[in-house]
This record gives structure tokens, C-alpha cells and sequence, in this order.
């Protein structure tokens, strides 16, 4: 959700790599969820074969990050929170996007260190609770990371960037396991996606933002979001990769009254 990549310490060994094609978790095929529509890179893999390489990689992360899936045993307090706006923007992402009704979505929960929110392909969703509590975000605003990381994987963003990277080396006929490979070995070929990576995460604003609405969940309540965000990142190094365009000018570009009538927001 934000620029820091979403392993540090235990998962920077193990590969920026994971951390990167996390973030290699939009939108492709042409389809416009408003008017901020960029050139795409054509989708060269399926879907299925993207899967089959990144399902280890979840079980990975679920080790690495203490994770838990929150259906797992009853929830109160934040936890509770979490699953209820998860359920909520779920059913909206679902009505918006019909064809990913029957994908595998879960919420996982990061119980170990606090790292950024991200998606798998799948539609498995992580988040720590250490990342939201501590920035103390509103049911609103929740629902806007939430919806932004579903966004990411309705639009198939990851099927993209692996795409663009195989794209960029006919010579090679690269498929899915080659690409991440190359990009564990090579992290910083990652850096190639910057400008795609950063299209995908303004996206992935205007689509989430549109599903929050869809909910009836004012606009001005969830994009306090992006000032939290910069509060909570104030004096942070800069990620290996520069994927995220600056959090407040994301807000602006999303507070316009014609953004508003283009994404079903009444606020
Ligand atoms: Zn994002």
C-alpha cells in the first residue's frame, strides 16, 4: 500500500525478490475505472500460471510473517474490525467485478513485524495489525487499504509486471517461474516496473476508492488514509524501489469533484 516493500530484515535474504513481486501483485485489458488510463503492457502468461508459481511464495510469507488467516478462530477489537470491512468491501469488489466472484479471497492477518499491506494474485490479502493500530485508522479508511489491495488483484497487476519483465527479453521466451526467479536473483530489474508500478498504485486508488463508495462510505472519511500514511512515514528511508508516487499527491489526485462523479462518490 505504501512505498516501503513489504519484507525487511528476514525477507531481504530470501529475496527483495518475494518482497518486489508482492508488489508485483491491476489493471490490464483495457478496462477503465475512470479516466486515469495509462499504456499497458499486454498480459503474455494466464492467470493460472502466474498462480502455480506464486502459491509458495504465499506459504512463505505466512511462515516468515507470523501470518494467520482471520477466519481461523473467533476475533474482537481491531482483529474484528479488520474482518468485518475485509467481508464488507469484498461483496462491492465483487459486484463491481463479477468475473472475480469466485476467486480465492482471504484476509491474513501479519501478527509478526509490521510491514506495508499487499496482495497476492489469488486475492489473499495480508495485513498487520501493527501497521493499521499503529496509525490509528478509522473503519473508513481501513476500508480504503483494503479495497486498494483488492484492486491490485482484480486489475492483475502482478500478471502485468511479470509480463512487462518477460516482454522486455523476447530473446529469452521467459515464462512466469523464469520472470521471478530472474527478479530473486536480480532484484533490482525490478527497478524497470517503476513507471508501470506507480500507474498500477494510482489505479489501484481510483478502483478501491470506487468500491469504498459503492459502499457508502463517504469519501472525505476514507482519504484521511493517505495523510496518516505520509504521518506514519515521515523520515523513513525511501524503498529499493521508487513503485509508489507520493501519498499526498495521490489524495489530490482523487479529491476532484469530477474524480468524485467518475467514481460513484456522492461527497
Ligand atoms: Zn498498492
Amino acid at each position: 500500500m505504501d512505498g516501503a516493500q513489504p519484507g525487511r530484515a528476514g525477507l531481504i535474504r530470501r529475496g527483495i525478490a518475494a518482497a518486489t513481486l508482492c508488489l508485483l501483485a491491476g489493471l490490464a485489458g483495457g478496462v477503465a475505472w475512470g479516466a486515469n488510463t495509462v499504456e499497458r503492457a499486454k498480459l503474455q502468461f494466464s492467470r493460472d500460471e502466474l498462480l502455480a508459481s506464486t502459491r509458495p511464495m504465499s506459504q512463505v510469507y505466512l511462515k516468515e510473517l507470523h501470518g494467520e488467516p482471520v477466519e481461523a478462530r473467533p476475533r474482537a477489537g481491531l482483529e474484528l474490525r479488520l474482518q468485518r470491512i475485509f467481508a464488507q468491501m469484498l461483496g462491492e469488489a465483487k459486484r463491481l467485478r463479477p468475473s472475480a466472484a469466485q476467486w480465492d479471497w482471504r484476509l491474513t492477518l501479519v501478527h509478526g513485524e509490521e510491514v506495508s499491506p499487499f496482495a497476492m494474485p489469488d486475492g489473499q490479502v495480508f495485513v498487520s495489525t501493527k501497521w493499521v493500530g499503529r496509525r490509528r485508522l478509522g473503519d473508513a479508511e481501513i476500508a480504503l487499504v483494503l479495497a486498494h489491495e483488492m484492486a491490485h488483484v482484480i486489475g492483475e497487476h502482478m500478471l502485468e509486471r511479470v509480463s512487462a519483465l518477460a516482454a522486455a527479453r523476447p530473446a529469452r521466451n521467459m515464462r512466469v517461474s523464469d520472470v521471478l526467479r530472474m527478479v530473486e536473483e536480480e532484484w533490482h530489474v525490478a527497478r524497470e516496473l517503476e513507471t508501470l508500478m506507480q500507474a498500477q498504485e494510482l489505479e489501484a486508488d481510483r478502483m478501491g476508492l470506487r468500491i469504498v463508495c459503492s459502499a457508502g462510505i463517504a469519501r472525505s472519511q476514507a482519504l484521511t488514509l493517505f495523510d496518516k500514511m505520509a504521518r506514519a512515514d515521515r523520515g523513513q528511508e525511501p524503498g529499493f524501489i521508487n513503485s509508489h508516487p507520493e501519498l499526498l499527491a495521490r489524495k489530490q489526485s482523487l479529491l476532484g469533484s469530477m474524480e468524485a462523479r467518475s467514481l460513484g462518490c456522492e461527497d
